[in-house]
Formats: C-alpha cells, structure tokens, sequence
C-alpha cells in the first residue's frame, strides 16, 4: 500500500507547521512517498518563499546588491532547521544558490530552490531519503512536460526505496536547466508521483478542509464537498474554485486514482474525496457553484442568419484571428452572443468589430461589459426534475436579472451571466435554494 502526500507552503510554513506533517506522516505507514511545497504564509502579510526569490533574483539580474533580501530567505530555513533541532546546515546550498543568481541561472531555477531546500530539510526531519526533482522530472525542449520520460525514470527510482521526499514545483529540460510548473505546481507534482508509483491514494494536504459549496467569501460557513467527481471539479475549478491546481488533475485521473484534500490543521476532517466516478449520491442536487467576473458579450444580430450556412463560422474566424478564446455562444433565430474575457478583448476591440462587419455584414452589433458567469454543478442535476426552475426562481426572488443562460448537454452544470454588481446577490440566492434543502 502506498499514498502519496503532498504539503502545500502553509503546512510547512514553520517548525510547529513541520511538527503537524510529521505526525501526519507518521501515523500511517503507507504515506511513504512526500511531496513538498516551499515554505508559505505564516501569517496573513507574509511572504511565501517563492515570491521571496522571484524578487530576490529579479535583483540579481538588475546587477543590484541583493543580499538583504537573500538573507531572509536564509532565516526562514534556519529557524526552521533550528527550531526542529536538526543536525543539518544549508550554507554550501545557499552558496551555490546565491553563485547561480549571480550567474543568472534562470528564473525558474531560482523559484525552484524554495522546495528544493525545502525537501532537504523535510527529508532529514523524517529521516526520508532526498530525490532531486530535477532528476526525475523532465521537459521537453518545447517546455513542455514529458510524461512517457518521467514515468519510467520516476518509478524506476522509487520502486527501490521505501519512502522518499520528492520536492514539488519544477524539473529538468533536456539541456538541464530547471525549469517549473505554473504557480502552484507541486499540485501536479504530487499528481506525477502517485501515477508513478501506482499510489493508492493520492493525499493532497493543504489549510482547508476540502472543496467548499461556494466561495466563503461570499456566504458564511458554506458546506464543504464530501465527493465530488473530476468533471465536476473541472467545472468548478476552471469557473474560481482554487485549491488544487487545474493541471493536477490529469495523471491521477488516467491512472484511477482518487485525490484527497486534507487539512493539516484539522488532520481527522474527512476532506473531500475526487473520484472519477461514484454511486454515492451528493446531499445536494448541487455539488458546488464557483464563479467569475470580467466578460464581455458581443450581440450579433441580423435578419436570417438561421438560413446563412457558415455565419458562425464567420463570426467566430474574426475571434480566432485575433487571438481570443470564447467561452459560450448562446444563439436564437437572428442573434448570436459570443462571451469572451473582457481583459483579453478590450485592446482588440476595434479590430474584432471591424472585422465582424466585413466577415458578416451584420445588422446590429452591441456589447455588454462587466457580465459575471455562475457555474452551478452537480452530477445530481441530470436524475431531479426543476434545478434550473429553482435557480431561476431563486434569482428572481432575488431581483436578479438573467442576461445569459447555457446548460451543457451533459446535464452537469448550469451557467448563469448576471450584471457584475448581482454577482454575490446570485450566488448567494442559489446557494440558499439548495443547500438549505437536502435532497
Ligand atoms: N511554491 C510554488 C508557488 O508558490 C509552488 C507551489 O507551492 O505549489 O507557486
């Protein structure tokens, strides 16, 4: 049997924060393979580690002195290491560190060293053996993660050793630079590592209990997720739902494994469990709404459309060529609405109108700024009768106005577009309909 664990930066932040993972890890004998994040927030106005560095090296590659900043960095290690009462010094490390920066090393090695220094100390504190990602982890000379390449190095290597502590965030480039996952990325190196090995379990711990209902910031105390499926997590994470990283979802998935998302100040919550499918039915007819401000909506509208073959075709070249994604394309009779992400529309505004009208010829094109959407979830919907009823009606209720809707043809979600200032009002309402009543 084996789990692997991977440690977000706030469940390393400092020694107490060291001491709880280790008693985490201890307890259970099949979390043999570690993954650590570098040191986080030990309190709201911190610093993580890895902004430290970015900031740190940015200096370096300005010529300026950057010592000061570097000497920090070497403090949160150190009290770490001393607090713990380790036997270990990092001085040759950050030496070779600080010779790098000097030499320009690169950005990502620099954002690296947070959980390479890390997973040093960690493995030490647990007596663990200590496996450079570095060497097993790899990239393509495009950048990109190379699985095939990985898994075989990977496994080969753990398949001897016991347990191990694998730092999370970055690996190598075939020319042996290191180069790092987006921000957040031990989440996929965590994810690497479990496929890798054949885990069990893949326990991801962070300082929440799990997938929340909906964002706290919006309602009090909401629920959390007990089970939720990938889908369902795709949906809520890709519409602001962020406690795991999108991109970690993919290699436990291929493989069958399911993710656990713990608190590790709270270690005996249960989380919420991500699976790839599940008999258990949720206790709401939703799992969760997540949502997003910053859309535009581009109203094409002209007279038989219906009847012109290739007029979405048209419309939607003039996004293409311009470099812009859509998100949804609601449509009736003589109109056709394309949502696009304001941030990434409004500098090409007047090129995408321009473009319409010759591509098109439309009658009328309007555009409507500051639209929120709202994902509403649930692998529930597709078997209970009335969900978009009740969303509407609560909406209503709510003196919200509806300006966009779409529901996938799989039935697992539902989007809402709301003016911006009905945002929280929305989300708020549809929380209330569902989640005060059980299904
Ligand atoms: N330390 C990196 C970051 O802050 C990666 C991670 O924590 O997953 O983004």
């Amino acid at each position: 049997m084996a789990k692997v664990v991977k440690f977000g930066g706030s469940s390393l932040a400092d020694a107490q924060q060291f001491e709880k993972v280790k008693s985490i890890i201890t307890a259970d004998g099949a979390r043999r393979f570690v993954v650590p994040s570098a040191p986080g927030k030990r309190y709201s106005g911190d610093t993580k580690v890895t902004d430290m560095l970015y900031n740190c090296y940015d200096l370096a590659v300005k010529g300026k002195d950057f010592s000061k900043e570097f000497e920090k960095i070497k403090e949160r290690y150190n009290s770490i290491i001393s607090e713990l009462g380790l036997e270990i010094s990092l001085d040759e490390e950050f030496d070779v560190v600080k010779a790098c920066f000097i030499g320009k090393a690169g950005r990502d090695y620099a954002a690296s060293r947070g959980e390479y220094l890390n997973g040093i100390v960690l493995a030490n504190y647990l007596g663990f053996s200590f496996i450079d990602a570095a060497d097993v982890i790899f990239f393509n000379d495009a950048g990109q993660f190379d699985p095939k390449k990985t898994r075989k190095v990977l496994s080969e290597r753990l398949e001897s050793l016991e347990n191990a502590v694998i730092p999370g965030f970055y690996g190598s480039m075939p020319n042996d630079t290191i180069k790092t996952f987006s921000r957040g990325g031990s989440d996929i190196t965590g994810s690497i590592v479990a496929a890798a090995v054949g885990a069990d379990i893949y326990e991801n711990w962070t300082d929440v209990s799990g997938f929340l209902t909906c964002d706290p910031r919006i309602v009090d105390d909401p629920e959390p997720i007990k089970v939720i499926t990938y889908k369902e997590l795709r949906e809520l994470s890709y519409m602001g739902a962020t406690v795991l990283h999108e991109d970690a979802i993919f290699p436990v998935r291929k493989a069958g494994i399911p993710i656990n998302i713990k608190n590790t100040n709270k270690p005996d919550d249960a989380g919420t469990m991500i699976v790839e499918s599940t008999s258990q039915k949720p206790a709401y007819t939703i799992t969760g709404i997540a949502g997003k401000k910053g859309f535009t909506v581009v109203n094409i509208e002209k007279d038989m459309m219906n009847a012109e073959v290739g007029f979405g075709r048209k419309v939607l070249e003039v996004f293409e060529k311009n470099g812009i994604c859509f998100e949804h394309m609601p449509s009736g009779i003589d109109t056709m609405s394309v949502v696009v992400h304001q941030a990434e529309f409004a500098p090409k505004e007047q090129e995408i109108l321009s473009g319409l009208h010759r591509n098109c010829q439309p009658d009328v094109i309007d555009i409507e700024t500051d639209l929120a959407l709202i994902a509403v979830v649930g692998r529930a919907m597709k078997s209970n009768r009335g969900t978009a009823g009740r969303i509407f009606s609560a909406l209503a209720h709510a003196h919200v106005n509806v300006k966009m809707i779409d529901q996938g043809s799989s039935e697992l979600n539902i989007i809402i577009g709301v003016s911006e200032d009905d945002f929280e009002k929305a989300m708020k309402a549809i929380y209330d309909i569902f989640v005060s009543t059980k299904l």
